[in-house]
């Protein structure tokens, strides 16, 4: 795909007392401004009182849109929003954005932090300081790597052995937890990095 070249990445900025959990991208309004053809791209605006406060630019793909932002200023984002679809009632098909964290299809995603998520999601990373569904999930992996005496990291093998008075039964639930914390964190970030198994 060319066109984009290195100097093109549009920025993400939030001036003070704006909320960056708060820049939507409906999916049902690119549609009707005729947006989504492959190949194409977009630059959305967010804007308040007359001013652009927030922009960001994507690129359209078959199953997907490619989000293309700088985030405070230097760091370069890109996510992967994949499509889904649904039936409509008098044929065709209706248009939605699969939750790039939880998969829920959606009409609208929003910024909360560095990327782009579902309105679920956004409300639950209003609680921990930006941490995304992701992270939150390895963090706490971590945390149950630690009871176990294990590494922390996805990447750090689990111990074979249960630590020396923990019931089986314990040891059992905490690396059954652990690797469905950690799969879950590596589906989603194959999903961010494109790379898909659907
Ligand atoms: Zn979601």
């Amino acid at each position: 795909m060319g066109g984009w070249g290195s100097g093109s990445y549009y920025r993400m900025r939030s001036s003070k007392g704006m909320a960056e959990s708060s820049l939507p991208l409906d999916i049902r309004e690119l549609k009707r401004k005729g947006l989504l053809t492959p190949g194409g791209t977009i630059t959305t605006k967010w804007s308040r009182g007359g001013n652009v406060h927030s922009s960001i630019g994507a690129i359209v793909y078959k199953d997907h849109l490619l989000l293309r932002y700088t985030h405070k200023k230097t760091d370069v984002v890109e996510q992967n929003v994949f499509f889904t679809y649904t039936p409509c009632n008098y044929g065709g098909e209706r248009i939605w954005f699969q939750c790039p964290f939880c998969g829920r299809r959606c009409a609208v995603i929003y910024s909360y932090g560095k990327y782009f998520a579902c309105r679920i999601c956004c409300n639950l990373t209003y609680e921990t300081c930006n941490e995304t569904p992701r992270d939150r999930r390895f963090s706490k992996a971590d945390k149950l790597r630690k009871r176990i005496g294990a590494e922390p990291g996805s990447f750090n093998p689990l111990p074979y052995f249960k630590p020396k008075g923990m019931h089986q039964t314990t040891w059992d639930r905490i690396r059954g937890e652990i690797q469905y914390l950690e799969g879950i964190g590596f589906v989603e970030l194959g999903r961010m990095l494109g790379i898909h198994d659907e």
